[in-house]
C-alpha cells in the first residue's frame, strides 16, 4: 500500500484517537449513575402507584364522612321540625305520641351516625398519615434521583465533550489523508472492532499477535511501509 511517512503518522494518530473514542463511548454507556437512575425510577414508579391508590382511598374516606354529615344535617332539620310540631300540637295526645316516636327514631339514628362519623374520621386520619408517609418517601426518592442525574450530567457531560473534541480532531486527520488510504482504514476498522492498524514488531502483528510466517514475511516487507496482516487483515505498518 502506498503511504508516506506523514500518512503513517496520521494513521497512527487516528488509530490512537479511535481507541480513545471507543474507550470513552464505552465508559459513557457504562456510567454507574445510569443504572442507579434506572433503579431509582423503578422505585419511584412503585411509590407513585401506591400514592395513586392511597389518594383513591382518601377520596373514598372523605366521601363517607360527607355522606354521614349530610344525613345528620337532614335528620337535625327533621328533628327540629318534629319538635316544633310537638310543641304546636299540645293537647292532641295521639299526634304527640306519633311525633314523639318519630323524634325518638331520629335521635337514635343520629347517635348511631355520631359513632359512624367518629369511625370515618379515624379512618380518614389513618389514610392521611399513610399519605404523608408516602409523600415523604417520594420526596426523598426524587432528591436521590436528582443527585444521580446531576452526577451523570457532570461526568457524562465531561465525557461527551471529550468525545466531541476527539471526533473533531479525527475529522481533521481524515481530511489530511489520501482518500484511498482513508477508505481502507475505515473499512478495516469496521471489520476489525474499530482497530484498523497494527504494527509489525518482532516478526508478529502487534494486535492479533500472530507471527508472520517466512513466506508471507517477504511479501509483507516488500509492501513496506504499509502491508496487511495475513492473519487478522488489519493494515500493518512495517518499519522494522
Ligand atoms: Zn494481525
Amino acid at each position: 500500500m502506498k503511504a508516506d511517512t506523514k500518512d503513517l503518522a496520521t494513521l497512527l494518530t487516528m488509530q490512537h484517537l479511535d481507541m480513545e473514542l471507543i474507550r470513552a463511548k464505552k465508559k459513557l454507556s457504562e456510567l454507574p449513575q445510569r443504572a442507579a437512575i434506572l433503579e431509582i425510577r423503578k422505585k419511584r414508579q412503585a411509590v407513585e402507584d401506591k400514592q395513586t391508590k392511597v389518594a383513591a382511598m382518601r377520596s373514598e374516606a372523605e366521601h363517607v364522612v360527607m355522606r354521614i354529615k349530610d344525613e345528620d344535617e337532614r335528620l337535625a332539620a327533621r328533628q327540629s321540625e318534629t319538635q316544633d310540631k310537638i310543641d304546636e300540637s299540645r293537647g292532641d295526645y295521639r299526634s304527640v305520641e306519633a311525633l314523639s316516636k318519630d323524634l325518638n327514631g331520629i335521635m337514635k339514628r343520629r347517635v348511631a351516625l355520631e359513632a359512624d362519623l367518629a369511625e370515618a374520621h379515624a379512618k380518614l386520619a389513618q389514610v392521611n398519615e399513610v399519605q404523608a408517609q408516602i409523600t415523604d418517601a417520594l420526596n426523598k426518592i426524587v432528591a436521590q434521583e436528582n443527585t444521580h442525574v446531576a452526577s451523570f450530567q457532570e461526568e457524562g457531560g465531561a465525557l461527551t465533550s471529550s468525545i466531541a473534541a476527539a471526533e473533531k480532531k479525527r475529522a481533521e486527520l481524515a481530511e489530511a489523508l489520501p482518500p484511498e488510504l482513508l477508505g481502507t482504514y475505515e473499512k478495516t476498522a469496521r471489520k476489525s472492532g474499530g482497530i484498523a492498524l497494527a504494527r509489525l514488531t518482532g516478526g508478529s502483528c502487534s494486535v492479533c499477535r500472530a507471527a508472520i510466517t517466512e513466506g508471507k514475511y517477504l511479501q509483507v516487507v516488500a509492501e513496506a511501509p504499509l502491508s496487511t496482516c495475513p492473519a487478522c487483515k488489519r493494515m500493518l505498518v512495517v518499519d522494522e
